[in-house]
């Protein structure tokens, strides 16, 4: 870092006004993130009754000359930009100039610092404003501030405060917040002497999510590694049934500042459409990465909203980043083959001839990746094939096809639409494995282990009317026979969203309905037609009703109308096919079978083989479809094995 100069009037009037220390937490955001622009790889952040009257943060940064530091304290002095045009490409997390000016006005400030080629320190004091000691010391490389009795010479100030937890509690908050975005640097948070928080440093994220978020949330993170349009998203996501009671597990860092950003969470969110229980979110760790100067950090004085100049960009990106996530790595009904003596083939050998089944693979359904087992591999061997995920298969009824093809560890996808249109939600009416094409498979072959014969779905019955239950390999299902039927049409129908098959009624039925209804439905033919309503407009609000989409079942066609037309009306029905969900899920749900009444086997077979193929998880309404209980676990609970 330069040195430290007060900014021109002109470039400072551009800096968005605001007070930047609200509460404690505001000084301990400030400073930590001063001493990351210092290059520091390890902060330690020491706080006291909710850090009202004693804040800590040591840094071994680069530290600061003794001319500089009374001019850091100077509002508008800072050592980051220098000239206007420097706003549009910040790269460090401050840039104004205000803190420790703002800082040292409302409390009584010491500071520590040396540079690394300097032999001796600095040690300052400044209180309310006023400067009181400057000399040298001689102090370990980089800075220690120390902020006692915050808000002493504003008591308003002081009665906003909460109670200390409260405080403390929005300063671990932001330590949390900074060690994520920050994870190569090693973090350390002491609340009234004790230690709360550790983070190594050691540039993982996934150590830090450990940390910060513990081992359940850590055990359901999937990775998120994707570029699109030039943003790129990466971190992790929780798994579908991990989702939480509300927001706070989002966590979402531009260029490595922490950001609310709404645009992120709707795409985070509408990449976990259908897949979430209502009233459940996602949590996620996510860091956005955009060329600065698409982003305006300048919009917020803390910094912690920003805007970006194409947000369709950032979210699609996200989006695409998540949805493709979810879809590799959350795979309940995928198979790991672990296999203990692979030969290898190439990818034709596989194909061309079927292999034999063979005793010593095991097969297991997984959520997660396994790796194989590779410790019997000649040692060359092991070389070729040491990097690769594990071979996993789709559980299929049918032969091997093109899909059986080892699916890399973050395959670089792209979406079937090729022409971007405006709306987002109107170009992925259907999303599932098929509608992302893979990257081309590289023409050289390459060496995987061999890969046995699928298992078999077998099924075995029906449980209390509502579930089916079936064996595959070393495994048990239970299938919700309703929820997976249900999700099955109504991906069917979302499919075919561009126009629903219409049925003819015998005879039209004359429905009454509101008169912004039937408006509705005069000013949207097309809309109409494309879900099967067969409609004649009579006097308002009369409407004949000649035919209904084909899937309708047994519901009533009059009542299917006046909901339609309610939400057409409402404006619940637009252009987006997402729209149309609460509608899709009713047909869907009429359409399907029911639960607590007998299915036919044969029914129960067909359906068990469409949700295996289909890979479905979770019913339209996030609840889960089927529960897996492995041999080796049944064997546990019979004491038959330990
Ligand atoms: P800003 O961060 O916006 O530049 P601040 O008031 O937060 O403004 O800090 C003013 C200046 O003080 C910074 O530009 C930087 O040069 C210096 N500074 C603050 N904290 C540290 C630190 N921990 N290590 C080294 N320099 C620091
Ligand atoms: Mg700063």
């Amino acid at each position: 870092m330069g040195n430290i100069h007060v900014l021109e009037k002109s470039v400072y009037e551009l800096i968005a006004a605001g007070e930047v220390i609200e509460r404690p937490s505001s000084v301990v955001k400030e400073m930590i993130e001063n001493s990351v622009d210092a290059g520091a790889s390890s902060i330690t952040v020491e706080i006291k009754n909710g850090g009202r009257t004693y804040i800590r943060i040591t840094d071994n940064g680069c530290g600061m000359t003794a001319e500089d530091i009374p001019l850091a304290f100077v509002r508008h002095a800072t050592s980051k930009i220098l000239a206007k045009d420097d706003l549009v490409s910040i790269s460090t997390l401050g840039f104004r100039g205000e803190a420790l000016a703002s800082v040292c006005a409302v409390s009584k400030v010491e500071v520590m610092t040396k540079r690394r080629e300097d032999d001796l320190g600095s040690h300052y004091v400044i209180e309310g404003g006023e400067e009181l000691e400057l000399d040298s010391i001689g102090c370990p490389d980089g800075t220690t501030f120390i902020i006692r009795d915050l808000f002493f010479n504003v008591p308003a100030r002081l009665k906003f405060l909460k109670k200390d937890v409260s405080e403390g509690n929005a300063i671990a908050n932001v330590v949390q917040k900074l060690a994520l975005s920050h994870p190569e640097v090693a973090f350390k948070f002491i609340r009234d002497n004790k230690t709360e928080l550790i983070t190594s440093g050691d540039n993982k994220l996934l150590s830090v999510i450990y940390s910060v978020f513990g081992r359940e949330f850590h055990s359901s993170c999937i990775p998120v590694d994707y570029t699109y349009n030039g943003v790129s998203v990466s971190g992790y996501v929780t798994k579908p049934l991990m989702s939480k009671a509300n927001r706070a597990f989002q966590n979402f860092f531009v260029n490595s500042r922490y950001v609310k950003s709404v645009t992120c969470m709707v795409a985070l969110e509408e990449a976990y459409r259908n897949q979430i229980m209502t009233g459940k979110f996602p949590g996620c760790v996510l860091t956005v990465k955009i060329n600065p100067s698409n982003i305006d950090v300048n919009v917020h004085p803390a910094k912690i909203e920003i805007r970006f100049s194409d947000e369709k960009s950032v979210y699609d990106a996200v989006y695409f980043a998540v949805k493709n996530a979810l879809m590799n790595f959350d795979a309940p009904t995928e198979i790991v083959y672990e296999e203990k003596k692979p030969k290898t083939l190439t990818h034709q050998e596989i194909f061309s001839k079927p292999a034999e089944p063979d005793k010593s693979v095991q097969l297991m359904f997984s959520s997660t990746r396994k790796s194989i087992d590779f410790s019997d591999i000649p040692k060359q061997e092991t070389v070729a094939t040491q990097n690769r995920p594990a071979v996993r298969e789709v559980v299929s009824f049918e032969e091997p096809e093109e899909k059986n093809e080892p699916i890399k560890p973050a395959p670089v996808v792209t979406p079937i639409v090729k022409e971007p249109t405006p709306e987002i939600s109107d170009r992925f009416k259907y999303i599932n494995q098929s509608s992302f094409a893979k990257v081309e498979k590289p023409a050289e072959p390459e060496i995987i282990p061999e890969v046995s014969q699928k298992p078999q779905v077998k099924v075995i019955g029906e449980l209390f009317k509502t579930y089916i239950v079936c064996e595959c390999g070393e495994d048990m299902y239970l299938i919700d026979k309703h929820a997976a039927h249900e999700r099955h049409n109504f991906e069917k129908i979302k499919s075919g969203a561009e126009s629903l098959d219409m049925q003819a009624l015998i005879a039209p039925i004359d429905v009454l309905i509101s008169y912004e209804g039937y408006d509705a439905i005069r000013d949207n033919p097309d809309i109409c037609k494309r879900l099967g309503f067969g409609i004649e407009l009579l006097d308002a609000p009369k409407i004949s009703l000649y035919g209904v989409p084909v899937l309708i079942g047994d519901e009533d066609p009059a009542d299917l109308l006046t909901r339609f037309s309610d939400s057409l009306s409402s404006g619940k029905i637009g252009s987006g096919s997402e729209l149309f969900d609460d509608l899709f899920h009713s047909i869907a749900c009429k359409a399907s079978v029911k639960a607590n009444s007998i299915t036919d086997k044969i029914e129960l077979e067909e359906l068990t083989k469409l949700i295996f193929e289909e890979d479905i998880r979770y019913c339209p309404h996030g609840r889960p479809v089927l529960i897996r209980l492995s041999k080796y676990e049944i064997e546990k609970m019979f004491k038959r094995i330990v």
